[in-house]
């Protein structure tokens, strides 16, 4: 299977060219050409196998330059000891009619491992694959969860480097602690000085400078990017959706050919697209529920199909999808409108921060999307209401969809819905904590344990008193220095 990019159908890669490019050269998104299919005998198959397996053969599908003896041995490695259930993403029933997809259990606590724990050893057959002699830089600015994440998965993996930097204004505590206490050989941690936007733009900047590349190349290292625009980090993400409805299958909960709804918390529209992909296979999918903080912009988008990012960004307690650019939303235009509109899109959307889909798109994205969003005050008044009613606890990405989801069925009626639950609430002990209207308390990681009776996660049991192996912050302008300092 061969895949093109976005915005120019015509000229084709390989999927190991895709993974190992990441980003196609006109400023696109790597798509398959055509979507494998998934029978229902196939999903019963599937049903009987482990995660692992499950994985390996759901990737096969779409990566026809990987052997299946290969595939194998990354998802036991991917999906292994590193996470703390034998389920690696399980399912938990809240009702007859919901399911908690647990997708936190990995090194970090939070979804982002599902894919990051997959894509190194992607990336790095990827290059032998294409002849890449070089050595590949991961390069990452993080607003939280994906620097640590990206850390865990990459390091000390042989022929790569990793260098992330987070804004010195703008990470909680416990990301802070994860990040600057990373162990590995080959990485490298730093501050930002300035807010998000800061490191965001001063790497934008480094991957657009020629002369760097042409320097950093002869000392035998070119820089890629593990953000979610790469198709190997969108892949695995399909797998927990497959995996998700066996298990209520297995469960008893649902007939195999039966639909199920998803609701996921979304940011860059990079989890929700992965379970649409598993749909359009042919999953039993039935609808796809966006469910956005106080940064609704998708939200009015699924309601208008008006894209706006004209704005004001709002900091919320569920961080990770303070995001005004959903990028992964290009691959459904894609999809639904072809290459030719989708540039004319994306120039809209870079000249005047705005875009309005045509009524054809817009009909049939409404048919598999919903869109609902919420504010941190309802968000913690579900926290409480999920934890008094279901004696279950959720983090506040995972209580934003919940919020959604109940109110979608007020208005449309109950069906069997999976909610995507994408960060263990003990990466957010403190917020979590007041939700449930205790007082702050100064550790919050043991008195969240000691509010719900659940253990903490070991990846952040330690971290308070992990030595710290990056105290350094960087300005803005002082990125390349470091990095060739690091890399030399
Ligand atoms: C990254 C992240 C999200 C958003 O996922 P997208 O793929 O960007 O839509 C939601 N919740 C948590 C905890 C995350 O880390």
């Amino acid at each position: 299977m061969q895949y093109h990019s976005t915005r120019d159908s015509s000229r084709q890669v390989s999927a190991a060219q895709a993974i190992a490019r990441g980003l196609a050269p006109d400023g696109g998104l790597f798509v398959p050409d055509v979507l494998p299919r998934l029978e229902l005998e196939e999903l019963k198959a599937l049903a009987d196998l482990d995660y692992p397996s499950r994985a390996a053969a759901i990737m096969g599908k779409f990566l026809e330059d990987f052997s299946q003896q290969e595939l194998r041995t990354f998802a036991a490695m991917a999906y292994g000891s590193n996470f703390d259930d034998p389920a690696i993403a399980p399912v938990r029933f809240l009702d007859d009619e919901t399911a908690v997809l647990e997708l936190w259990h990995g090194p970090t606590c939070a979804f982002k491992d599902m894919a990051l724990q997959m894509l190194p050893h992607l990336l790095t057959a990827s290059l032998v694959k294409t002849g890449e002699a070089r050595k590949v830089c991961i390069l990452v600015a993080t607003s939280g969860d994906t620097g640590k994440a990206a850390l865990e998965g990459f390091r000390d993996v042989p022929g790569t480097g990793i260098v992330v930097f987070y804004p010195r204004d703008g990470v909680s505590h416990m990301q802070k602690l994860q990040m600057v206490t990373q162990e590995g050989k080959n990485v490298c941690v730093s501050a930002v000085a300035g807010n998000f936007d800061d490191a965001q733009s001063g790497v934008k900047a480094i991957f657009g400078d020629r002369a760097f590349a042409d320097a950093l190349s002869q000392k035998g290292w070119f820089l890629s990017s593990a953000n979610s625009i790469n198709w190997g980090r969108l892949l695995p993400q399909i797998v927990y959706y497959i995996s998700a409805y066996c298990d209520c299958v297995n469960a008893g909960r649902l007939n195999l050919g039966e639909e199920l709804d998803f609701c996921v918390p979304t940011g860059n529209f990079g989890n929700i697209l992965a379970g649409w992909y598993a749909k359009e296979m042919g999953l039993p999918a039935g609808r796809f529920l966006c469910a956005s903080n106080a940064n609704n912009v998708l939200t009015e988008f699924l309601e208008t199909g008006v894209y706006d990012r004209n704005r004001p960004f709002h900091t919320t307690i569920s961080p990770s999808m303070d995001i005004l650019v959903s990028s992964n939303l290009e691959r459904l235009l894609h999809a639904q409108c072809g290459d030719k509109a989708t540039s004319g899109y994306m120039s809209d959307l870079s000249r005047t921060g705005r875009y309005a889909l045509d009524d054809a798109a817009f009909t049939a994205i409404r048919r598999d999307f919903y869109g609902g969003c919420c504010d941190d005050a309802a968000t913690r008044d579900e926290i409480r209401r999920v934890f008094s009613a279901h004696n279950y606890l959720m983090d506040p990405h995972t209580a934003v969809a919940s919020h959604v989801l109940c109110r979608y069925r007020d208005k449309e009626g109950c069906r069997p819905t999976v909610l995507v639950s994408t960060a263990s609430p003990f990466k957010f002990a403190a917020d979590v904590l007041s939700a449930l209207g205790r007082p702050q308390a100064q550790e919050p990681l043991a008195a969240l344990a000691s509010a719900s009776g659940m253990p903490v996660p070991a990846p952040l049991a330690g971290l308070e008193t992990r030595p710290v192996r990056f105290a350094g912050c960087v300005e803005a302008d002082g990125l390349r220095d470091l990095i060739s300092g690091f890399l030399a």
